[in-house]
């Protein structure tokens, strides 16, 4: 199994790699976001919580994320692997997703951060947002607010790993293909 955490503020790239990667190495991707996404767009009780949280910048609690992630592990732990996208996001979901792993047997192999300045990423976002229609992509305001939320939340995550020798940092700047090939050769990496 190999299982790898894509990791980076808002808008670094992590959705479109994470769709590339799955198919490089059929991996199932599990996106927080997009679980939360199909919540609001069924209107469910969760959902409508969230999208309040989410417009504004700010975390979902740990426990919701983390019940959904238990859940979609279970039901697809035979599977190659798992690339996990906007999760792990404080260091409680970190602890909590190495518990549940570790329940089955297996473990984080790697967390890749991808590298991209602050002022690429609201460019980015803006960008999303003028066609994907999510509101949270379309106000500064909000996308600042989640940057900050990164900075001061989620970053330190990066910790967690660094002391289990599993991060690598991965210039996120270049074309899609530029960085796919970065992180394709930290993975291929772990086989050697
Ligand atoms: P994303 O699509 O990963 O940018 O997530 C969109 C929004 O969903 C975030 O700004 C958060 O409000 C919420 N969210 C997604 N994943 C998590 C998570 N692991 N923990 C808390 N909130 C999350």
């Amino acid at each position: 199994m190999l299982n790898i955490i894509l990791f980076g503020p808002p808008g670094a790239g992590k959705g479109t790699q994470a769709e590339k990667l799955i198919e490089q190495y059929g991996l199932i991707h599990l996106s927080t976001g997009d679980l939360l996404r199909a919540e609001i767009a069924k209107q469910t009780p969760l959902g409508m919580e969230a999208k309040k949280l989410i417009d504004k910048g700010e975390l979902v609690p740990d426990e919701v994320v983390i019940e959904m992630i238990r859940s979609k592990v279970k039901e697809h732990i035979n599977g190659n692997g798992f690339i996990f996208d906007g999760f792990p996001r404080t260091t409680i979901q970190a602890q909590k997703l190495d518990e549940m792993l570790a329940k089955e047997g297996v473990d984080v192999d790697i967390m890749i951060s991808l590298q991209v300045d602050d002022n690429v990423v609201i460019e980015r976002i803006l960008k999303r947002g003028a066609v994907s229609g999510r509101t949270d992509d379309q106000n500064v305001e909000t996308i600042q607010n989640r940057l900050d939320t990164y900075n001061r939340q989620t970053a330190i995550v990066e910790e967690h790993y660094k002391e289990r020798n599993k991060h690598r940092h991965v210039f996120g700047m270049g074309t899609i293909e530029e960085t796919f090939n970065h992180i394709t050769k930290e993975i291929d990496a772990l086989k050697n």
